[in-house]
């Protein structure tokens, strides 16, 4: 077990968790909060455009840790892979003009083609993108998903099948995300952190709701399911990760909260249960 987390330096809020807050409300509102850092869904950042957005993040002084999301590279033609690739180089534009370090991918699938060939077109398209993602100094960070969502979300569906294409690309600027949500399940979970090491570049934290009522928005507060979070932030620091604990919670039930109380909710959770 890891050291218990003893104040909220590396906190980090992920804007869809708290949906219903435009992005200036919500930059207001965690900074008052004492959180430091931030996430971007890009619906977000859509009102404004990336400009005005930039300015804003900029002016709270959040630390800008990521946007989301890139991907979904998959299609069933060659044109449908080609216009994925320009979607994700605005993507990667719009991480540049808001100061986000990195883009985190939801690689894509689509139904009734095989998994294996989309994971190869998703390393194509990866491989496509880098040289621009290198260009612009904005890294790109693979997350897969838990298999529920082979489906037609993402072909990458373990730890394991993330390094490998970390591995076949061989760049610094193509990583890993860690989300428990997604691979808490996964028997070879420790192991494949460790071989991740260094190119561990997010940690996303929510819980496992035990019985889960909705395949995409359903996630807990931390402390309100059955994953083991502490256990697997220590496989992840002691792997070398030393960035901020995002807290992404997708959930129709905490959206529908005062999402005032709800991020004082979190940081307790975060406090007692990461
Ligand atoms: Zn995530």
């Amino acid at each position: 077990m890891p050291r218990p987390i003893a104040d909220l330096s590396r906190l980090c809020m992920h804007t869809m968790t708290t949906k219903p807050w435009p992005l200036a409300q919500a930059v207001r509102e965690y900074a008052k909060a004492g959180i430091p850092a931030i996430t971007v869904w890009r619906r977000h950042i859509e009102p404004y455009g990336p400009e005005e957005a930039a300015r804003i993040l900029h002016e709270s002084g959040l630390e800008v840790v990521s946007l989301c999301r890139g991907g979904f590279f998959p299609a069933e033609t060659a044109e449908g892979r080609r216009i994925a690739l320009d979607k994700n180089r605005r993507v990667l534009d719009e991480a540049a003009a808001i100061g986000a370090p990195v883009v985190v991918l939801v690689c894509g699938a689509v139904p009734g083609m095989p998994l294996d060939e989309a994971r190869q077109q998703i390393l194509d398209g990866i491989g496509s993108l880098l040289p621009y993602a290198e260009s612009l100094g904005v890294k790109l960070s693979i997350e897969p998903l838990h298999p529920m969502y082979a489906g037609d979300r993402s072909a990458v569906n373990t730890l394991r099948q993330a390094n490998d294409l970390v591995d076949a690309l061989g760049s610094p600027w193509v990583g890993v995300t860690v989300d428990v949500y997604h691979v808490w399940w996964d028997p070879e979970l420790e192991r494949q952190i460790v071989r991740a090491g260094s190119s561990i570049f997010s940690f996303h934290v929510c819980d496992w709701r035990t019985p889960t009522r909705d395949l995409l928005n359903d996630r807990g507060l931390m402390g309100e399911g059955c994953i083991p979070i502490p256990r697997i932030r220590g496989w992840v620091e002691a792997a070398g990760f030393r960035s901020c604990t995002e807290v992404e919670i997708f959930s129709t039930e905490h959206w529908t909260r005062n999402q005032t109380a709800f991020v004082t909710a979190i940081k307790e959770a975060y406090l007692r249960f990461c």
